[in-house]
């Protein structure tokens, strides 16, 4: 039977952020300034909620001062278009973020907001400029954490993908088209799936690495799945107050040659990247002003 590799994100996320952490202070024992990432939570969302708080211990544990900028669920676009210009323009913001999703009476102009981001400060690599630079494989451009942390999990494992046959379930532009971007960037052969895709198992039965970022749990089982292949599981779901993803976890042990956890395999990975993504935006606005 083979056996199966467990690529944990912990205890990589954990040697990102130490390697953060030593160039930040690095930086401000050099005559620096500190760095800092504003993050704008619109509403009471609960899962939204952990996700921020889990993004600003990040920044207490790595050194970036964390500009917290929280709105009444009932607050307008022009009220938010407003604060994002305002730490546009401000000196000691290296980056900005919004958490999705906003409030329901505000999703139609997610992207809206989202554009209003300097390109320079958007650590989240949503704004169209980086988007662009992502599908010319121009690295100048700032990448999306999540892609960008299952990128860095398969190069850390030794996972090849030039030439080999991947398979992207979930076409987001948060996770599954940036992904298959940076995919095909590194010479992947690359197959998006999505919810009008006929049949996910004919694609994914033939696939040397499968991604999944579908939030519907336990959505790839150990039958649409070869022998032998990667699986890399983005999803995240609460099932009777668990957290799952989108793989049925279980069933891969014996079957694939590797398997992400869900919690502990991309969920990590993700804030340290955008750590990564905070010091990168701060060091070209310090050193390159
Ligand atoms: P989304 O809802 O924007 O997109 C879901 C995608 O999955 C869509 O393209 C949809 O067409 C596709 N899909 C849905 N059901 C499908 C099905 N039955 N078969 C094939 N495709 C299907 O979601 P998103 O923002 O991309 O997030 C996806 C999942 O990843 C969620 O569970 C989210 O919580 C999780 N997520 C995790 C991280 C992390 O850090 N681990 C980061 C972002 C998102």
């Amino acid at each position: 039977m083979m056996e199966t590799q467990i690529l944990s994100g912990k205890e990589l996320a954990e040697e990102v952020l130490n390697r953060v952490k030593a160039k930040i202070d690095e930086m401000i024992s050099e005559g620096y300034r500190q760095p800092g990432l504003a993050v704008l939570l619109v509403g009471e969302d609960p899962a939204s909620k952990i996700y921020v708080s889990k993004k600003q211990d990040a920044c207490d544990r790595v050194g970036i001062r964390s500009v917290s900028c929280r709105f009444p669920e009932d607050t307008d676009f022009e009220t938010l278009k407003d604060a994002i210009e305002e730490l546009n323009q401000r000196e000691d913001v290296d980056g900005i973020l919004v958490q999705l999703p906003l409030p329901e009476h505000l999703r139609d102009r997610t992207n809206e907001l989202l554009y209003a981001i300097d390109p320079s400060k958007d650590v989240d690599g949503f704004h169209p400029y980086n988007v662009g630079l992502l599908s010319i494989g121009d690295e100048r451009g700032i990448s999306p954490c999540t892609p960008k942390g299952v990128m860095y999990m398969l190069d850390h494992y030794g996972i090849e993908v030039e030439g080999r046959n991947v398979v992207m379930v979930g076409a987001s532009n948060i996770v599954g088209k940036p992904m298959a971007l940076m995919l095909v960037n590194r010479m992947a052969t690359v197959s998006i799936c999505h919810i009008k895709t006929r049949c996910v198992r004919d694609f994914t039965k033939e696939a040397d690495i499968v991604i999944t970022a579908t939030g519907v749990p336990h959505l790839v089982k150990r039958e649409m799945v070869r022998e032998g292949a990667v699986v890399i599981d983005v999803g995240i779901s609460r099932v009777n107050g668990k957290v799952v993803g989108d793989v049925d976890f279980d069933g891969m042990m014996g079957h694939a040659a590797a398997v992400t956890p869900v919690p502990g395999g991309v969920g990590p990975m993700t804030v340290a990247m955008l750590m990564e993504n905070t010091l990168e935006c701060y060091v070209r606005r310090v050193l390159h002003g």
